[in-house]
């Protein structure tokens, strides 16, 4: 693998993101080599394990007092989250998505839990002991999620939850899942709460593993009767929506990060092609079709990388919840890295579409990226009315501009 890492020497990181990006670089080469795949869930077990015992997973999770809930920041970092995407990303699909759900899974717990859901949860994540994932969709609740359906109704200490969670990364490997059910059915968004569901809760049936183009563990959850304890109500009451938003809100950007991994990923595969692939009586680089297309390649990879960063940077350093610039960095990358690698795999020719190679898995595994986690269509109308927010009530200060 191409080791650049002229990249960092941005100004969005510091040190501590240098060493960990040349560490993780090495960590990979060393066992990302050959992965497994045989058995997606094994494979993902194997991977989250692997992970907490390099120490990787430490940047899932916040430090908590002295160390204890054993996080490498004091709070969640948004460029280590992206570092570790974008470097896992170039390397293995697996591997990235089996990070990314120990933090996703267990973000509200990290933002919200209590002191002691923290010290049994967060803990078992940061060393891969316990898989997490993240339960808000549904059915009839993808994009508009707040029209959640699946009901949690108090009984004596508990909450009985009952519906259906679907699209659940991790569903059916995980130990826990963080479970966003309605708990007023007449509030719409300031109706709906977070929930800690273990695995081993009578009630909760995986009911349909879903094979998709890019294999990973995902299942469509029934909860039938679940009885949870209010020790496991995440956050408050009726706050599980703008909670679930707050997680989203950090991970989002972790999304655009693996789109930059994959997207260099093909890249490096496809400079190497163009290099070795001789037609016309030169090599296929010697085009300038195809060095054409390498120009936009490279530019479309650095305009990636730097809203991710900068969104990143915005969370960590100015302290301020990056809404526009996390959905500028999500939009951007996936649909960026989409083309790249789309382009790159007509590079290859016949040999692109040959299932396994590197550029075929890329092509299927970018895909999902700008579905979840908010479609590109709803990252343009957050970036819209984000925009319209700002500038809306202002007067045109200019000379000659006129309302
Ligand atoms: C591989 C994968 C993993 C996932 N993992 C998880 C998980 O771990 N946990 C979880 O809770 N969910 C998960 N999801 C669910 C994911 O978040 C939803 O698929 C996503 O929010 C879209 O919802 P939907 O599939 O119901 O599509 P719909 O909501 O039906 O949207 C379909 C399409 O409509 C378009 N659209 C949406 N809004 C607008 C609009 N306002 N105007 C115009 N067009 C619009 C978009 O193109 C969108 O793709 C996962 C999904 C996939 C594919």
């Amino acid at each position: 693998m191409n080791t650049d890492f002229s990249w960092l020497e941005w100004p969005f990181f510091d040190d501590s993101h240098r060493e960990m990006a040349v560490e993780l670089e090495a960590w990979c080469t060393a066992n990302l080599q050959t992965v497994d795949e045989s058995n997606v869930y094994v494979a993902c077990k194997t991977l989250v394990k692997k992970l907490g015992e390099g120490g990787w997973l430490r940047y899932c999770v916040p430090a908590g007092t002295g160390g204890a809930l054993g996080g490498a920041y004091e709070e969640l970092d948004s460029r280590s989250l992206c570092i570790a995407r974008e470097t896992l990303a170039r390397y293995h699909t697996l591997a990235d998505f089996s990070f990314a759900m120990q933090g996703l899974g267990s973000g509200a717990i990290s933002l919200a839990g209590s002191s002691e859901q923290k010290a049994t949860y967060l803990p078992a994540v940061s060393k891969g002991e316990r898989i997490a994932a993240f339960a808000l969709s549904e059915p009839d609740a993808g994009s508009d999620v707040a029209a959640l359906h699946c009901s949690a109704v108090e009984d004596g200490d508990h909450y009985v939850l009952n519906g259906t969670k679907t699209w659940i990364s991790n569903g059916g490997l995980a130990d826990f899942y963080c479970v966003f059910a309605r708990t007023d059915a007449n509030a719409g968004s300031r109706g709906i709460t977070a929930f800690l569901v273990d695995a081993s809760t009578p009630g909760l049936i995986v009911d349909e593993i879903i094979p998709v183009i890019s294999p990973h563990p995902l299942a469509t959850l029934k909860l039938l009767n679940c009885r949870i304890p209010k020790s496991q109500i995440l956050g408050q009451l009726n706050q599980g929506f703008k909670l679930a938003m707050r997680t989203l809100d950090i991970f989002r950007c972790s999304v655009a990060a693996a789109a930059v991994g994959f997207g260099k990923c093909a890249t490096e595969v496809g400079i190497a092609h163009a290099l070795r692939r001789k037609m016309f009586g030169q090599r296929l680089a010697d085009f300038q079709l195809t060095q054409a297309a390498f120009g936009d390649i490279a530019t479309a990879l650095d305009q990636s990388a730097l809203l991710t960063y900068r969104a990143a940077w915005v969370r960590d350093v100015q302290k301020r919840v990056p809404t526009r610039e996390t959905a500028m960095a999500k939009m951007a990358a996936t649909e960026s890295a989409q083309s790249i690698i789309d382009r790159v795999l007509q590079m290859f020719g016949g040999k692109g579409v040959v299932q396994s190679s590197t550029i075929e898995r890329l092509y299927r595994d970018i895909r999902a990226l700008r579905i979840y986690e908010g479609a590109t269509e709803v990252q343009k109308l957050i970036i819209s009315r984000e925009l319209i927010k700002q500038f809306g009530e202002r007067t045109p200060s200019q000379p000659g501009v006129k309302p």
